[in-house]
């Protein structure tokens, strides 16, 4: 089969008792029209969506990509998805895009068409760009400041944060910054200090020999990669941990990874200007443990 792949699901609600799912997918040409001028996630962004990655024909971390979508759906005041019907998606097109490589699959859940009856859902499969380079050599990284004060989350919890939504305007414009400032990638930090996550990526650090992330309290993502290699580092006698991480204690780390599922890890080598030391051999063995990941 062919890339790109494309497909518009008819969202079955969470308490459906339907078991087979085929009749609600409709495989579209990914060059037609395909959403109505009314629809909110285009007019408004008003929706949410999980990237995961295909290796040689695996779908990677299903069930935690499913679970993030129900909580930003429960976040958004949307329909909760049906993770019965995503699972048969995700698997309906994995049997029909290519078995090898890496892909990147996109599924996302709109709020529908203004006025209309239900929401917009659809999947759409694109083969993943060459990261090679950049899981080899890094990433320089400056720090911008999210605007947001520690807390949030639970203080404004119309700002949404923590769910996945198609907003991500801020969050390009946060890459764009980098780009300006001679660098590749931002780390988000809260208005006092607190760093929070990347604009497409979660941060891990390694400190007095453990490795620690901050906590997804609500105000960030919880990354589904971060959880990978957690659960590898774990597997192998290291010792992990979700806690606050400040500012300081992120400039005076001895490693620092942005890790998500399709650029996988890559390395942070600098950080505002200033070389920041990495472990290139870690960060090879990270990226081939994800990269050999073979259940759901
Ligand atoms: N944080 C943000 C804001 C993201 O957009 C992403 C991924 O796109 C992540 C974290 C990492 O999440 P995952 O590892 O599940 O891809």
């Amino acid at each position: 089969m062919t890339l790109p792949f494309t497909l518009l699901i008819d969202p079955e609600p969470a308490d459906s008792t339907r078991t087979d799912f085929v009749d609600t997918f409709h495989e579209i040409d990914s060059g037609a029209p395909a959403l109505r001028v009314a629809e909110l996630s285009t007019q408004r962004g008003d929706g949410i969506f999980e990237t995961l990655s295909v290796v040689n024909g695996h779908p990677q971390e299903v069930e935690p990509h499913i679970s993030r979508l129900v909580n930003s759906a429960q976040i958004c005041d949307l329909p909760v998805p049906n993770p019965a019907q995503w699972r048969a998606a995700i698997a309906y097109a994995v049997d029909r895009i290519p078995g090898e490589g890496e892909l990147a699959l996109k599924f996302v859940l709109s709020r529908g068409v203004e006025h209309g009856p239900a929401p917009t859902a659809w999947l759409h499969a694109t083969r993943a760009a060459d990261f090679s380079a950049v899981r080899e050599h890094g990433v320089k990284v400056i720090t911008l400041d999210r605007g947001y004060p520690r807390g949030v989350a639970e203080e404004a919890p119309w700002l949404l944060m923590g769910a996945k939504t198609l907003s991500y305007a801020i969050n390009m414009a946060a890459l764009r910054e980098a780009k300006r400032r001679g660098a590749d990638d931002t780390i988000f930090l809260t208005h006092d200090g607190y760093v929070m996550e990347g604009p497409t990526s979660s941060v891990i650090l390694r400190t007095d020999g453990r490795y620690v992330t901050p906590a997804p309290s609500g105000a960030i993502l919880h990354g589904t990669t971060q959880q990978s290699v957690f659960e590898y580092l774990t597997e192998h006698g290291e010792s992990v941990e979700y806690r606050d991480v400040t500012v300081d204690e992120l400039r005076s780390a001895d490693a620092a990874w942005l890790v998500s599922s399709v650029r996988l890890a890559v390395a942070v080598t600098a950080l505002d200007g200033v070389e920041f030391p990495h472990d290139d051999e870690l960060t090879r063995t990270l990226n081939a443990s994800l990269l050999a990941r073979t259940g759901s």
